[in-house]
């Protein structure tokens, strides 16, 4: 990989040879493999065995985790929050490990809506609850830096499941405790359709 940034800093017109990108293809290297990591992540290793039988059904929600993700247009990052919730069946899962499953998946190259995807259908999966709901917000620098369309370079996504589909008292529930900040109604593809045409 590090000829291949070389390589890349010598068509940018840079002298990959002068004192201070020296080192930069073994930073831009270790970087990108850590930005990267989620492809070898493994959800089962994740989870461990954290998941708890449990006579509670009501919410659970764990919101405004940081995330940071590159986009598959650009190879440009988006980052921002995702919230979570789900209503347990009969297991619950360990609180932290819902965080390490949004490094996963965002820790590749994502599009939005689809990292959004990803984490439901895996909390779905695991834990088998009455519904889920994950809404992630975030700003893309493959338009805010571009000047594209600076104002829908925040974009919101959501996957509604279960009770979180059927039923709008338990949706809007779940937004009002998350208080997005923006409205989420009409939100959606914008960043994806924006920044994949330029
Ligand atoms: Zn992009």
């Amino acid at each position: 990989m590090q000829d291949l940034i070389r390589q890349l800093l010598a068509e940018l017109g840079e002298d990959p040879g002068r004192e201070g990108l020296q080192n930069t293809p073994k930073r831009v290297e270790k970087a990108l493999k850590f930005l990267t990591s989620g492809y070898d992540a493994n959800i089962d290793d994740i989870v461990n065995g954290a998941l708890f039988s449990v006579d509670y059904s009501e919410m659970v929600i764990v919101k405004d985790i940081d995330f940071y993700s590159m986009c598959e247009h650009h190879l440009l990052p988006f980052f921002g929050k995702c919230h979570v919730a789900y209503i347990p069946s009969n297991k619950v899962i360990g609180l932290s490990k819902i965080p390490r499953m949004v490094d996963v998946f965002s820790r590749r190259l994502q599009v939005q809506e689809r990292l959004t995807n990803q984490i439901a259908a895996t909390i779905s999966d695991i834990v088998r609850p009455l519904g889920v709901a994950v809404v992630v917000e975030a700003t893309h620098l493959c338009m805010s830096m571009r000047g594209v369309e600076k104002q829908n370079s925040f974009a919101v996504t959501s996957a509604m499941q279960g009770a979180f589909h059927d039923n709008s008292r338990t949706r809007m529930e779940f937004l009002e405790l998350i208080r997005l900040r923006s409205n989420i109604r009409g939100a959606g593809s914008a960043a994806e359709l924006a920044c994949a045409d330029e």
